[in-house]
């Protein structure tokens, strides 16, 4: 058996290095483990950090997330605030700055690593996790409490919590090889969409009260490339039926890097695949990596600005947007999201609108009320039947709607921010059910840590 910790924090994505750090800083022994040799998760794959803003353009979330972007800064890249005039704002940042960013943090609060290490098992006494058990002849992990930031709920699923997986019909949103190309010239492509607005997902949410033409226009002249090109376009949609290109929504873009020209695209997909299934995600990564070199072939000959731009970076893993969701004391709901809904308690708060890929060219997207944001209640990170178990992230208590839109990173950021801090207030309470914890004294620490729980529309 290793030292025992305090907190011990399953899973290093946004959710699972939120958590760490969080824990970490607030005083608890901390062990974050992941499977893989590197920490970040999507965090690194070039997309936009989502969920950090409303509609509206108000912040909704801070703490550990805002921590994280400082350190961006610090190193001298600066994130980029940006709006897809459809209904996001989202922040950029350099994928490899982020990764050393985390890297820095993780070390300043002296969190302890463990990587490339798969917890395997959870030997499960009263309701209570003893003790982790990890993949080859590593000793099983101690811990107090246990933060499950895996995605896949993993912990949670080994223990014996009930779970729920994908949609009713094993409906599976798709999984994504993203991948980056440079250099872009913005000119003509800022220019394409101006003069082409049918070509782009524009004005979605009625709190934007411009046309589709004006919303073209201002994301042509707001000069950076975040924008999504549309399947409903002539450009991508008579691509997909020549079968010059796959069936996708959209070619999302992102400026991955201002200063290098590096734009991210996200189009690729195979839907209904079950990602716990290591057998079937494998499958997947050679024709994802097929839909890759078909979209950088058509970006190079069809797409304005990209006749010179090459292929630069692929993500260092599949990305996989559902799996396992924990059932909870409390299940977010549909209504609650759509409806912007306010709770005493908020530890986090969520504001991206329901998003739901299908297959092929479907996606399911409902804007939030008014552009507003919405809470998450402590209930939705405490796993039903579990008394020292924390769930946060996209394997959160919630409905598969809800689900849709709290799965964006800055949401997760914000669930392990709370995760992280609640598993270390009650170690240091000495408590053995995190259901003894009072939320008015996780909500002061949060708010001491600068996490925005109040305030906002
Ligand atoms: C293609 C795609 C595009 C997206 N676009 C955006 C976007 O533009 N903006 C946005 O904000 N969000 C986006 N999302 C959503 C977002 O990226 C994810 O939902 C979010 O990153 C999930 O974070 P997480 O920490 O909950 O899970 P993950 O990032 O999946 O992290 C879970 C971690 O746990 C580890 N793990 C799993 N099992 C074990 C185990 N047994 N032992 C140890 N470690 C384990 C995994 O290796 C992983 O590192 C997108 C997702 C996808 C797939």
């Amino acid at each position: 058996m290793q030292e025992a910790c305090e907190v011990a924090v399953v899973g290093g994505g946004s959710a699972g290095v939120g958590a760490a750090i969080a824990a970490a800083k607030t005083g608890a022994r901390t062990l974050l483990i992941e499977r893989d040799p590197f920490l970040g998760g999507d965090l690194i794959s070039g997309l936009p950090i989502l969920g950090c803003y409303n509609s509206l353009g108000e912040q909704i979330v801070g703490g550990v997330a805002e921590e994280l972007l400082n350190e961006c800064a610090a190193l001298g890249s600066h994130p980029a605030r940006v709006f897809d005039w459809r209904t996001l704002w989202g922040v950029c940042v350099e994928p490899d700055v982020l990764r050393l960013a985390i890297i820095r943090l993780l070390q300043r609060y002296d969190v302890d690593l463990l990587l490339g290490m798969p917890v395997a098992g959870a030997a499960v006494e009263g309701g209570a996790v003893g003790c982790l058990s990890l993949c080859g002849s590593e000793a099983p992990i101690e811990a107090e409490f246990v933060v499950d930031c895996s995605g896949d709920a993993v912990v949670a699923h080994l223990a014996g919590a009930e779970c729920e997986k994908g949609g009713p019909d094993a409906q599976f949103q798709p999984l994504s090889l993203v991948f980056q190309m440079g250099p872009v010239d913005f000119t003509p492509l800022l220019e394409f969409v101006r003069d082409h607005p049918g070509d782009v997902l524009l004005a979605e949410n009625p709190v934007i009260r411009k046309s589709r033409a004006e919303c073209a226009r201002a994301l042509h002249d707001a000069g950076y490339p975040y924008l999504a090109l549309s399947a409903e376009g002539d450009l991508l949609g008579g691509a997909i039926e020549a079968g010059e290109m796959y069936p996708c929504t959209a070619i999302f873009m992102t400026p991955a890097s201002l200063a290098r020209r590096e734009i991210t695209l996200n189009s690729t997909r195979i839907a209904n695949v079950d990602a716990t299934d290591s057998r079937a995600l494998s499958e997947a990564l050679p024709v994802l990596g097929g839909q890759v070199q078909t979209c950088v072939d058509f970006a190079r000959r069809r797409l304005p600005g990209f006749g010179e731009a090459t292929l630069t970076r692929v993500a260092p893993r599949i990305g996989v947007r559902e799996t396992r969701r924990v059932v909870g004391e409390h299940v977010l709901s549909t209504e609650e999201v759509v409806e912007g809904r306010k709770s005493p308690d908020v530890v986090a708060k969520g504001g991206h609108h329901v998003d739901i890929h299908g297959a092929g060219t479907y996606q399911k997207r409902i804007p939030i009320e008014g552009g507003r944001s919405y809470d998450i209640p402590l209930g939705c990170l405490i796993p039903r039947g579990l008394r020292n178990v924390l769930v946060a992230g996209r394997c959160l208590s919630s409905t598969r709607e809800a689900n849709g839109s709290a799965r964006v990173m800055g949401t997760c950021l914000a669930t392990g921010h709370a995760a992280g801090v609640a598993a270390a207030l009650c170690a240091s309470r000495g408590s053995s059910d995190v259901r003894e914890l009072p939320v008015d004294l996780l909500q002061k620490t949060l708010r001491d840590q600068r996490a925005i729980l109040d305030g906002t529309s």
